[in-house]
């Protein structure tokens, strides 16, 4: 037992060393990092743009707190609502406040509390996020949660109709649940969500921490659908490693947000917003987001011809990719896949999440699907 306390189940690899798509541990043991961080390191490891952003930055002037005007936040801002029907960003540190800032939101602007969430949804740890995410494990021992969220099964239009009256104030979803197992709504789902929303005034939040910065292959995931979504919630990528948060929201709740009403010291520090940036003049390029497709269609292609049909499936858009094998306990594969010198981390307890850095190469892709597909047939416990 060490000094930290135990809340993760972590690896007992310490990685000391990253470029691009490939990391190192103490050992010097070399691994494709098709983890990501979790779908963090859009840029992939040691980005030189994205070090001299923050070098830079750290050179000129690194916090200011939000006292003061920040050109930077209303730069990033613009990039980040440019094209979109979306209006007014608000920064902060984490997915959690992200979601937490949306709630907020939601709540004041229509004055009900009222939050209709899924199952298998993930939203955050902290106790709005929480009691959004719709999962027992992640609340077990934590109660009383906050109230009046409503967990419905993902997909499922009747029983979004039997429940979506003028009582709710928001919806908030995944496009892709990405700790809950790689579903990603259906078509009818989202036409579904947007009549209920129109013809009810509620409100539609979007958490596209981990889909959101061009991992599904476009800039936001919900572009991909008949989505309108009144808040965005965004973290993981959007920092490529730096940790911010953001929330989108449009013009019509503006002023639920007055002068304040919300806040947090290190939101949109100057170096977090000058590495987003950065990350922004790479990933919202239409060539570098055809290159995520293409790549994200390869990836897709290459794991589905190297493995079984008849025991694995292959999940996802872009490069947010999952590998369901045949109702089978995935964790047993992580440490053999690490031995093979692949990094890779869960969706849930059945499928394997295959998260390259936006920057992965088609080399590296056949180079991690070779031995992918090597241990998973080898270890397939059928
Ligand atoms: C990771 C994640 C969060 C929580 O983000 P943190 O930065 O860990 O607080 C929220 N929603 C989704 C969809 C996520 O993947």
């Amino acid at each position: 037992m060490g000094a930290l306390f135990g809340n993760y189940a972590r690896r007992p690899i310490a990685l000391v060393k990253g470029q691009g798509t490939h990391v190192w541990d103490e050992d010097g043991k070399e691994y494709l990092d098709f983890t990501s961080g979790i779908a963090v390191l859009s840029l992939g490891h040691a980005h030189p743009a994205l070090v001299d952003a923050i070098t830079q930055q750290a050179n000129t002037i690194w916090h200011t707190s939000n006292l003061f005007a920040s050109p930077g936040q209303e730069a990033l801002a613009q990039k980040l609502v440019a094209d979109t029907h979306l209006a007014h960003a608000f920064f902060c540190n984490s997915g959690a406040e992200a979601n937490e800032a949306a709630i907020k939101m939601a709540r004041k602007h229509t004055g009900k509390h009222h939050i209709i969430t899924f199952e298998k949804s993930f939203h955050g740890r902290t106790f709005g996020a929480m009691s959004a995410t719709g999962q027992d494990k992640v609340q077990q021992g934590f109660g009383p949660l906050v109230s009046q969220f409503t967990h419905l099964p993902y997909n499922d239009v009747e029983a979004l109709k039997a429940t979506a009256d003028d009582s709710v104030a928001a919806i908030m979803l995944e496009v892709i649940q990405g700790e809950g197992g790689l579903a990603q709504i259906t078509p009818e789902f989202a036409d579904a969500i947007m009549e209920l929303c129109n013809e009810k005034g509620i409100l539609l939040i979007v958490d596209e921490v981990q889909t959101g910065i061009g991992r599904t292959g476009t800039r936001y995931a919900f572009e991909q659908t008949s989505l309108k979504p009144h808040l965005v919630s965004l973290a993981k990528g959007l920092g490529g490693g730096y940790p911010i948060g953001g929330l989108l929201g449009v013009a019509d709740i503006y002023d639920t947000f007055s002068a304040g009403s919300h806040g947090t010291t290190f939101g949109g520090n100057p170096l977090g917003v000058s590495v987003a940036q950065t990350v922004l003049q790479h990933v919202f390029d239409e060539a570098f987001l055809a290159d995520v497709q293409a790549k994200g269609t390869y990836l897709q292609q290459t794991l589905a011809k190297a493995l079984p049909a008849d025991t694995f499936s292959i999940l996802g858009q872009g490069l947010m990719v999952g590998i369901h094998c045949g109702g089978e306990e995935v964790a047993h594969y992580i440490p053999k896949l690490e031995e093979a010198g692949v990094l890779l981390v869960a969706a849930g307890p059945y499928v394997l999440r295959v998260l390259p850095p936006l920057t992965v190469t088609t080399a590296e892709i056949d180079e991690a699907v070779a031995c992918i597909a090597a241990v998973l047939t080898a270890s397939h416990v059928s």
